[in-house]
């Protein structure tokens, strides 16, 4: 007997897991097929560092509602579910040497408060009312939000000792921390299993429309192809979506770059276990030796390790007690590349990580001459030019997309999934779904924002 289906998910990601979830369990939509040629969460979504936050600075305001509205959502899974996910409150922790970087700070809290994401606290001197308690912080739903500026040494030393003295200042945003990417992902799954949805191990190869509008899908399964009729497309393909938005002769406006990632034995404790994500804002030298620095002048291969790298280092404690795991990322070199299914990684990855956190943790250089061995993973962010999402429906009619996640797709997959549903379901849309659509790109007001976009940068 043929298949169908009211709607059909290319990719089971944390988008398509969440589009199927928010279908099914919040809107009782329950004949949907989630297909996918890989196991679930496998390709990107496993990959992440896991945080979140809902400190966006951005000129409209759009993806801190929106990530209000994905924690919102995060934060109810994690209570019905007895936090299995195990998503917490550290806080993000940028630090910086530079007292105009510090006013850059000010600036960007200051804005993050008009729009929304909870006030700004000024902290100057050792007698200010900062609080950082991890095990308060470890609850996912701990009573603080905005944003904590930290000015001058006593304050930051009083509280992270471990962070180099050249610190001058501290930003410290409050609803933001880190949860199992993976066991929130399964959670959503088999909640939206038990409402109905099928999960289908195949490739996407075809999309057919009759009237202009979506009919069915092919799907390749074992040397075989399965038609399921489906009234409802949803393109959730991660760093395919480009790819399976032609299936439909839809050009998306997305490019896929490679990032890294390295996990580490922190054999030595250099990263407290109580930590929250700790970042690194300042560009920086790396710190080779002098043999070390002649020897890279000499190639032109290994010149560029001398080059000023950019800043945004950043680490944080992984695992639970017992554990010594710490991730380190460092966008210092992304690549713009077509998705290979098994990416090249940066052989260099780990020492040049490990340098670079030493400037924000001193520490890091006991494992100069001894690094512990590491496990490097990486994966592709799909980004568009302005690095905001594209979640809305595509051209062709009953056809979506959600995609360009970035490098924030695990803590925007809720509210992603939830504006796709409204989408299908005919729903209310909130205010960010224009910033988010296919269309804004036609809106000659939009071009205000990307400039404005071009000039900011919060990306991590
Ligand atoms: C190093 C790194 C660190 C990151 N850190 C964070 C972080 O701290 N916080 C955060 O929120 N985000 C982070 N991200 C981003 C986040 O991981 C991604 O935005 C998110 O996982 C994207 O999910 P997705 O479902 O869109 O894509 P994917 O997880 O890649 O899923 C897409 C799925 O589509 C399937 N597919 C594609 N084409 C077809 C086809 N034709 N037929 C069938 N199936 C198909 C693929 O097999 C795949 O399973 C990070 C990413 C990386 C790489």
């Amino acid at each position: 007997m043929p298949m169908k289906a009211d709607v059909l998910i290319c990719g089971a990601g944390i988008a398509g897991i969440s589009t199927a979830y928010h279908l099914s369990v919040r809107r009782g939509v329950t004949d949907i097929i989630l297909v996918d040629e890989r196991p679930p969460l496998t390709l990107t979504s496993d990959k992440s560092t896991e945080c979140y936050r809902n400190w966006w600075p951005d000129p409209d305001g759009s993806m801190v509602a929106f990530m209000n509205r994905s924690i919102d959502l995060m934060e109810e899974l994690a209570r019905e579910s007895g936090n299995i996910f195990r998503m917490n409150r550290r806080g993000y922790l940028f630090a910086t040497a530079s007292k105009h970087k510090a006013e850059t700070f000010r600036e960007a809290a200051e804005e993050a408060e008009r729009l929304g994401a909870g006030p700004l606290r000024v902290h100057d001197g050792i007698d200010s009312t900062y609080r950082y308690s991890a095990e308060e912080a470890e609850e996912f739903d701990a009573p603080i939000s905005g944003a904590d500026l930290l000015l001058g040494r006593e304050v930051i030393e009083a509280h992270f000792p471990y962070i180099s003295k050249r610190a001058v200042a501290a930003i410290h945003p409050r609803r933001a921390g880190w949860l199992s990417a993976q066991q929130m992902g399964m959670y959503m799954l088999e909640q939206a299993r038990g409402h109905g949805v099928r999960f289908v191990s195949g490739r996407v190869e075809s999309v057919e429309t009759n009237g202009g509008r979506i009919s069915g899908v092919s799907v390749s399964k074992r040397g075989e192809t399965l038609r399921i009729s489906t009234p409802n497309f949803v393109n959730a393909a991660g760093p395919f979506v480009e790819h399976v938005g032609r299936l439909l002769d839809v050009s998306l406006p997305v490019f896929t770059e490679l990032h890294m990632k390295v996990i580490l034995n922190d054999y030595l404790g250099i990263v407290p276990r109580d930590a929250p994500l700790l970042i690194w804002s300042d560009p920086q030298y790396l710190p080779w030796s002098e043999d070390e620095k002649s020897f890279f002048a000499d190639s032109e291969e290994t010149r560029w390790l001398l080059d000023e790298f950019p800043g945004g280092v950043h680490t944080r404690p992984e695992g639970g007690p017992g554990s010594n795991m710490i991730l380190i990322l460092w966008d210092y070199r992304n690549r713009v590349m077509d998705p290979v299914p098994d990416p090249p990684l940066d052989p260099l990855y780990a020492e040049i990580a490990i340098r670079g956190l030493s400037a924000l943790l001193p520490g890091m250089r006991a494992y100069f001459e001894k690094m512990p061995k590491p496990i490097l993973d990486g994966g592709y962010y799909v980004k568009t030019e302005e690095n905001r999402p594209l979640i809305g429906p595509m051209p062709v009619e009953g056809s979506y997309v959600v995609g360009a996640l970035s490098g924030y797709g695990i803590m925007g997959a809720n509210a992603a999934g939830d504006l796709i549903a409204r989408y299908v379901c005919g729903e209310n849309l909130p205010s960010y779904a224009r910033s988010f659509s296919l269309e804004r790109y036609r809106d000659p007001g939009y071009r205000e924002i990307l400039r404005k976009l071009e000039e900011e940068s919060w990306e991590l």
